[in-house]
């Protein structure tokens, strides 16, 4: 199967025809350079057998790139016209039957994925980025790789360590899946429209094992959500209120877990947080 990319003439041709005119509350910033869009395939290790879900596959140009390198596609996608054209501009451009599924929907409320795939890829829509990254991790448990571009500040928080400025909630939540890492900067002239922000790639590997349980990751996320929702204060203050209603409470479940009451939510990495939910 030889699949031919889309071009940037195409691109603005196939969105006229659509009468689609981005917009920024869906996010819709189309790649129109094949270079990226290729760089994005080859940094996801993506190739023959592969099966990948995209969200967001918009017009098409990254989709085309990842059905190139030999993979099969489930793509969800909330705007209905873009979802109704795509498996047509699939086909006109070599794209056999069968390879591409297209699901008409919010990625957020997505619950199930045809073919169980194994690699995510794909351009998000930065307003939603991190909220759809984390429902799918913690949907789909066979999805075990994956590049992503987002908006830097998003992909700088989300590969951030702890005790470093960008470290936040979405750092510690992210890692209790796997590890995620810088793997590239993006131009912002690859994107129509140019949009007001930086992107940059993430990639990231889910562990081999679960970090724990599903009481106990609800447990750490409620301790990271009260941990930075009141960043400046000391934890045994911050987290008083999930560990028995005040300081001296909190300090001594603190201490059974091995840390220190005084201690900062930014100073603590997701093992810390699952000590303390475990105590
Ligand atoms: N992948 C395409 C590309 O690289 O040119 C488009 C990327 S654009 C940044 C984001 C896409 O996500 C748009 O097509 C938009 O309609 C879609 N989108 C926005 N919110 C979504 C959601 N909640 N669920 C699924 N798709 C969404």
């Amino acid at each position: 199967m030889t699949v031919q990319l889309l071009g940037a003439a195409e691109i603005r041709a196939l969105a006229a025809d659509l009468d689609v005119v981005p917009t920024k509350k869906l996010g819709q910033n189309f790649v129109v350079d094949a270079n990226t869009v290729r760089k994005i395939v080859h940094l996801g290790r993506v190739g023959a057998g592969d099966h990948v879900v995209e969200i967001g596959p918009g017009l098409g140009s990254l989709t085309l790139a990842i059905l190139q390198a030999g993979a099969s596609v489930v793509a969800v996608e909330i705007d209905h016209r873009l979802a109704a054209r795509l498996p047509q501009t699939a086909a006109a451009h070599g794209v056999s039957a069968g390879s591409l599924t297209v699901v008409d929907a919010d990625a957020l409320a997505v619950t199930t994925l045809p073919g169980d795939p194994a690699v995510l890829i794909a351009n998000l829509p930065y307003n939603v980025s991190v909220p759809v990254l984390l429902h799918f991790l913690e949907s789909f448990a066979h999805l075990t790789r994956g590049v992503v571009m987002v908006q830097a500040e998003v992909g700088e928080r989300l590969a951030a360590a702890p005790g470093s400025k960008t470290y936040g909630v979405p750092s510690v939540k992210a890692a209790w899946y796997g590890r995620w890492t810088l793997a590239g900067t993006v131009s912002r002239q690859v994107f129509w429209p140019v949009p007001g922000v930086d992107s940059v790639l993430v990639a990231f590997q889910r562990d081999a094992e679960p970090r724990g349980t599903e009481p106990e990751r609800r447990g750490v996320f409620a301790l990271v959500d009260a941990a930075f929702g009141q960043r400046r204060k000391m934890l045994r203050q911050s987290l008083s209120g999930l560990l028995g209603g005040s300081a001296a409470a909190a300090s001594e479940v603190l201490r059974r877990a091995g840390v220190d009451p005084t201690a900062r939510g930014e100073q603590l990495a997701v093992e810390d947080f699952l000590r303390i939910a475990r105590v």
